[in-house]
């Protein structure tokens, strides 16, 4: 991976903690939803979302933290899941 240029992240100078909210309240929906929809315009979403799913390898999804690369950590789990999902079938039919 390249390096990556932190300055450009969107996230930075923007209130965090909806980066890092719980809950399923309106409240608590409407904040992650304003995160995600900022790391969809990021320049460098890509990267932030490669950089999570290599710096979580082998974690389960209560060991990943809120929204990277415009992905919550369920569905970084998810991704990680269906992407070794698809690795050892690969592996099965070589
Ligand atoms: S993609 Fe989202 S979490 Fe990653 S650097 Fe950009 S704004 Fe921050």
């Amino acid at each position: 991976m390249t390096d990556i240029d932190w300055t450009q992240a969107l996230c930075l100078g923007a209130d965090r903690e909806k980066w890092f909210v719980e809950g399923t309240t309106a409240d608590a929906n409407a904040d992650r939803a304003e995160a995600k929809k900022t790391c969809f315009r990021c320049p460098i979403r890509e990267d932030c979302l490669t950089s999570a799913l290599a710096e979580e390898q082998g974690r389960g999804e209560s060991g990943r933290f809120g929204i990277r690369g415009g992905k919550s950590s369920k569905q970084r789990y998810e991704m990680t899941r269906r992407r070794v999902g698809a690795q050892s079938k690969q592996q099965r039919v070589a």
